[in-house]
């Protein structure tokens, strides 16, 4: 593939000309990067193996990594879902679309490579005009993993899209910034209580109220969702995390590796913070957690393309979306 198209779209009202001709494209096999709610996705149509294979490389996903298929209204769940458990169709009912994943029992129309040899399938109907759409234009649901390079942070704008996969995607519709900025939130409901596999956009107090008492996956849950074992979310520059308003330990951190040499990107939030430098690379999120998060991804790759050597980056209180955010940024660090 030599090119890839940029196309600016509606998010409230997406022309049905450009989604006519993106579903062209997944119909011949091809992948369009698509907005959600949480970050862009790469699809593609869920049957077409030689496309999702291509999901694949283009990524430089590990196969042992399982793809989210996204689904919309027009698509039938019982031909992808073998048994939806009470509690996966009250999330269903309470939160779709939105950033919640369901992990349930496959059929067998989804392919082993899709669920990479599990016999379970995450499934999730995004919040997006453009997205849903799409998915119901093409009449079959769409794998759509993050559209960035594996490992990577996610993609929240077209560029981000652009600028990792370049030549190796067809069509990038172009609805501007994600709202959350974070991916969803994966649950397995297979196993009582549910299971939360990754935290992300929906926070586990919300889904508690609906269902009760969830557990965290762990140990063996944990090693179910093989793609929350790969080093993740990651810049180019060293991530160290400094827990929230523990403004010494960021001033000292800051000193240290300028002494080294290094050229040092700084992310905080907190009011002690805010006001010890200026400049470039001294980016000041807003304490308001979930507008950290919609920043937090853009932040990371602002600061690789200043070519900083580290990134100090403050640590949020974990409520809420917060424990996502913590979630990522201890990611991050390990790399
Ligand atoms: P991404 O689409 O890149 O945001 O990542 C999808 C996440 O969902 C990864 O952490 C996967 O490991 C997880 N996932 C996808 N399918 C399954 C499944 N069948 N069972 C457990 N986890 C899954
Ligand atoms: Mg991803």
């Amino acid at each position: 593939m030599a090119d890839t198209k940029i196309l600016s779209i509606s998010p409230a009202n997406p022309d049905l000309r450009i989604i006519q001709y993106a579903v062209e494209v997944l119909r011949s096999g091809g992948l369009v990067a698509f907005p959600t709610e949480t970050v862009y996705g790469l699809g593609a149509d869920v049957l077409n193996l030689a496309a999702v294979r291509a999901v694949f490389a283009t990524k430089g996903r590990p196969s042992d990594n399982p793809l989210i298929v996204h689904v919309a209204p027009n698509i039938k769940l019982d031909e992808i879902v073998d048994e939806m458990p009470e509690k996966g169709q009250f999330l269903i009912d309470s939160f779709w679309p939105g950033p919640v994943t369901l992990v349930v029992k496959k059929t067998i129309l989804i392919s082993d490579l899709v669920s990479a040899n599990l016999d379970t399938v995450a499934v999730r109907m995004p919040k997006s005009n453009v997205a849903l759409a799409l998915i119901n234009g093409l009449g079959e649901a769409m794998v759509g993993p993050s559209a960035n390079l594996s490992g990577r942070p996610s993609p929240t704008t077209a560029q981000h899209v652009y600028d990792d996969l370049r030549g190796k995607v067809d069509v990038i519709l172009d609805a501007g910034p994600t709202e959350i900025g974070l991916e969803s939130t994966v649950i397995d409901v297979t196993v009582e209580p549910p299971a939360i596999l990754r935290k992300g956009g929906l926070h586990q107090e919300s889904i508690e109220r609906v269902i009760g008492a969830v557990q965290l996956g762990t140990g063996d849950l944990q090693r179910r969702s093989p793609g929350t074992q790969h080093r993740h979310y990651a810049p180019r520059a060293k991530v160290i995390l400094i827990p929230y308003e523990h403004d010494s330990g960021f001033a000292e951190q800051l000193r240290i590796h300028r002494q080294q040499g290094k050229l040092v990107g700084c992310i905080v939030n907190s009011p002690q913070l805010v006001k010890l430098e200026a400049g470039e690379s001294f980016r000041v999120l807003p304490s308001s957690i979930p507008i950290f998060a919609r920043y937090l991804f853009r932040t990371f790759r602002e600061l690789d393309a200043l070519g900083v050597d580290v990134i100090l980056v403050e640590g949020v209180p974990e409520d809420g979306i917060g424990a996502a955010v913590m979630d990522r940024l201890r990611r991050a660090a390990q790399g």
